[in-house]
């Protein structure tokens, strides 16, 4: 299929979207869109040429046939992704512009107030540079994130899934699952992918040192830089209040199970690559927490701490059912999804 008509069919599922209730399913950005800048427009072709050659990684280790994804980004201001299929085998990974400035400014503003929120960094606030690097790093690997759930989505086979299996595709519990799946799928890349440049020097060869050091000075940096990202991302939609009937109309499992889930996989395969150094754990979870948690009250950040003890508390009383729930359905649905999975065998479970 052609790129035109690609974009044809992606405005066309946007739309139809937004008439579905998706108020902020909106449509492409084209090239010569004047609502955005010429340095917003530049910084969406960098963000594109990333995720592309992301892309090319992920496909050039791949085995068996790779399906073509075409990636686009729309005028959506909510931290929101979408991954299609057309007459299948066209793909599409359509990214909301919010993903890209929204959180760039978001995380630059925290850490403006807030340096701790990168461990040492207040020692360098004399240099705004860095923070603005810094601040870039981690929105970066916010969009990583993203990009990854929607091309798990892709890979995984979930949207083959849920087309051949069209009339179940409303029960939550199939959907909370794929979303599971997309989240841990995601997590495994995006520390893969960020050991393998670490590993190789990539990482080093393209940040200024003093950037460098902070966020990636250490292995065990590296993986507190990446569950900061994800931290700061999966908490900003914190404002469920679960119940057990609550939990089980939502499209997605409740944000807070997420974001322990993702935290959670994010350090076992940190430690399944064995990386045994001498250097102790600099910063726990429970430091990120804190300096994420100050930071977001320092801009006034509209969530009420209050929601977010909530949303522990009810972690801890219904998600461990919740969890053995889709745990279960994974295990059942499994055989059909390594069966339609693009890419050679499913990964196996990761939660
Ligand atoms: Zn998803």
């Amino acid at each position: 299929m052609d790129n035109s008509l690609i974009r044809e069919q992606i405005n066309r599922y946007l739309e139809s979207a937004n008439y579905r209730g998706n108020k902020d399913a909106l449509p492409l950005v084209e090239d010569n869109d004047t609502s955005l800048t010429h340095f917003q427009h530049d910084m969406l072709s960098k963000c594109k040429a990333r995720l592309n050659s992301l892309l090319q990684k992920k496909i050039a280790t791949a085995v068996g046939k790779v399906p073509d994804i075409y990636i686009a980004f729309s005028k959506g201001e909510l931290l929101q992704a979408h991954s299609m299929l057309f007459d299948d085998e066209n793909y599409a990974i359509v990214i909301n512009i919010g993903c890209v400035f929204a959180i760039q400014n978001m995380i630059a503003d925290m850490l403006y107030h807030h340096p701790n929120v990168i461990w040492d960094l207040e020692q360098h606030t004399q240099i705004p540079e860095t923070q603005q690097v810094c601040a870039a790093i981690l929105s970066n690997a916010v969009l990583d994130f993203i990009f990854f759930h929607e091309l798990s989505h892709i890979l995984n086979g979930h949207l083959r899934y849920k087309k051949e299996l069209a009339t179940r595709s409303n029960d939550k519990i199939i959907k909370q699952t794929l979303e599971f799946d997309a989240d841990s799928q995601a997590i495994v890349y995006l520390v893969g992918t960020t050991l393998d440049a670490y590993f190789t020097g990539r990482l080093k060869a393209t940040i200024p040192e003093s950037s460098y050091n902070l966020l990636f000075g250490s292995s065990e940096r590296l993986i507190s830089t990446i569950q900061t990202a994800i931290y700061i991302f999966l908490r900003i939609y914190i404002i469920d209040d679960n119940t057990e009937d609550s939990i089980m109309v939502l499209s997605h499992p409740p944000f807070a199970m997420r974001l322990f889930g993702c935290l959670d996989v994010a350090a076992q395969k940190f430690s399944m690559h064995s990386i045994i150094s001498d250097y102790p754990i600099e910063i726990t979870t429970g430091n990120i927490v804190k300096n994420v948690e100050q930071a977001f009250l320092k801009i006034g950040f509209p969530i009420e701490t209050q929601d977010f003890v909530e949303a522990v508390k009810n972690a801890l009383e219904l998600f461990p059912a919740h969890h053995d729930r889709i745990s279960k359905h994974y295990a059942e649905i499994y055989p059909d999804l390594n069966r339609l999975k693009h890419c050679g065998k499913l990964a196996v479970p990761q939660f």
